[in-house]
């Protein structure tokens, strides 16, 4: 669904990403793994369009959308999920929930497989949300503040999920929870997700693929199952 091809994205001297082959296959998720500074975040940036990369390219359903404006990847089927939980802090949890139902199609494509598409079926997946609809989101938990954005993504209707360091600074139960439901959509709708992650052992208990980022670079491509049982590789590279 999505490939990324010899993705090279810069800051200034800083080469954040250095010639990057990513594919992401539909309906699976693909885990890129690393440590602080590998390019994690960077990668979800450049996909998205919120950075313009210096060589390579991006194709999203066989279109090259590498040069293709930021606010037309929700049209396109994308959502992204950034690092640190941006919420609008003085609005209440439904209020951030309409505002993710924005980016939704208009004409209710209906060939997409959303699994959610009301604030019902936010709720529905989320009942912490619920609970707490009226409530400002600045009075949530880190917890149920990474349901919010990964709600009001979902609200989007998008077909690809990109997730940066969804489990940052959160509890190993909350952490779990959350990493159920993503695996839960992904196998019920057919959603697809690029999850960028340094808690390597979480991310790959949910993936289907695991990728390894090293100073940019991408060192390994596997099936998350064998990650899980590659004692050099873990020992390697991931560090447990
Ligand atoms: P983290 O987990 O800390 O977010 P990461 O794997 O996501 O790390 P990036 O944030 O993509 O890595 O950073 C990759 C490299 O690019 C690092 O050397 C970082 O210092 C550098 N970098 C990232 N953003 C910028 C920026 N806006 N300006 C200059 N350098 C940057």
């Amino acid at each position: 669904m999505l490939e990324i091809r010899n993705l090279t994205t810069t800051y200034g001297p800083v080469k954040a990403l250095d010639s990057v082959d990513i594919t992401v296959e539909r309906g699976a998720i693909t885990a890129v793994l690393g440590a602080n500074g590998a390019g994690k975040t960077s990668l979800l940036r450049t996909v998205s369009g919120l950075v313009r990369p210096a060589a390579g390219t991006v194709t999203l359903d066989g279109e090259d959308i590498t040069s293709a404006p930021v606010e037309s990847m929700v049209r396109r089927g994308m959502a992204h999920v950034p690092e640190g939980r941006g919420v609008i802090a003085e609005l209440t949890v439904e209020e951030n929930l309409r505002l993710g139902m924005m980016g939704a199609p208009t004409n209710g494509d209906a060939s997409r497989e959303a699994p959610v598409r009301t604030l019902k079926d936010a709720y529905g997946l989320f009942p912490a949300l619920g609970d707490r609809s009226n409530q400002q989101a600045h009075t949530l938990s880190g917890g149920e503040r990474q349901m919010l954005v990964i709600a009001r993504a979902l609200l989007a209707q998008p077909t690809l999920l990109l997730l940066d360091e969804p489990s940052l600074g959160l509890a190993p139960r909350i952490v779990a929870q959350i990493f159920d439901l993503v695996r839960g959509l992904v196998a019920d709708s057919g959603l697809t997700v690029l999850l960028v992650e340094q808690n390597a052992t979480s991310a790959l208990s949910i993936a289907h693929t695991g990728i390894v980022l090293n100073l940019g670079r991408v060192v390994v491509t596997e099936s998350a199952e064998a990650l899980r049982r590659d004692e050099t590789l873990r020992h390697s590279y991931l560090g447990f």
